[in-house]
């Protein structure tokens, strides 16, 4: 993102040690993102009435933890939120991204690396983001605009619910995504025998974009954990 735009994105930082949050709020500000604090999770709630672009959320706050905030946000908005934690297991991060966060950084950070998430996270919110994804030396190409798929050039058909889960992972190279997490971000809601829909899907998924499925170059399994997407994205 050119630092010109950046001053355009107003960032609410909800954490209320305050030496962590004057640190993040001088790298940020230096990179021109307008900053403003909030102490705990009623002022975050009462300043995100106006609009910003972004919130970075601490998990521990004095009034109400932090998932309940992201949970209270998600009611009302989509903003992009990254979490900080002091939680590291795997566990406590798929719950975290399963509330509605969409990023987590792990305490303690380097604030270089949570700019660098921030502008990851403003970037893909972006309405001038790139409109194709393309993996592997071009091998797979995401269109998000029409929706296409092409594999090593050829168009490959996918059901829109089949798309959703594939994009949502794509986005995210790396992440683990847990079976209801994917169900929840793709319908929004919760059903009965979620793991068994979701693994049908990514069955197809993998038929329709995997050389071979026992060795997926795209949608690779977590074990006791769910999926996640390993193409690397072309520069
Ligand atoms: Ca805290």
């Amino acid at each position: 993102m050119k630092s010109a735009t950046a001053n355009h994105f107003k960032i609410l930082i909800v954490e209320d040690e305050e030496k962590i949050s004057d640190i993040v709020r001088l790298y940020l500000e230096r990179e021109g993102y307008a900053v403003k604090l909030a102490g705990d999770g009623a002022a975050a709630l009462k300043f995100l009435k106006d609009k910003y672009d972004l919130v970075i959320l601490d998990l521990m706050l004095p009034d109400m933890d932090g998932e309940a905030v992201c949970a209270a946000i998600r009611e009302f908005s989509d903003i992009p939120i990254i979490m900080l934690t002091a939680k590291s297991s795997e566990d406590d991060r798929v719950a975290g991204l399963g509330l509605g966060a969409d990023d987590y950084v792990v305490k303690p950070f380097s604030p270089r690396e949570l700019v660098a998430r921030v502008k990851a996270q403003l970037r893909r919110s972006s309405p001038s983001v790139k409109k194709t994804m393309s993996f592997n030396k071009g091998m797979l190409v995401i269109n998000t605009a029409t929706m296409e798929i092409t594999k090593n050039r050829k168009i490959i058909l996918l059901t829109s619910t089949e798309f959703r889960i594939l994009l949502h992972m794509a986005e995210r190279p790396q992440m683990v995504f847990s079976r209801a997490q994917l169900v929840n971000l793709v319908q929004g809601y919760d059903f009965e025998g979620y793991d068994r829909v979701i693994d049908a899907h990514i069955k197809n998924i993998r038929q329709k974009i995997e050389d071979d499925s026992h060795k997926p170059l795209f949608v690779k399994t977590v074990h006791g954990a769910g999926y996640k997407f390993i193409g690397s994205l072309d520069a």
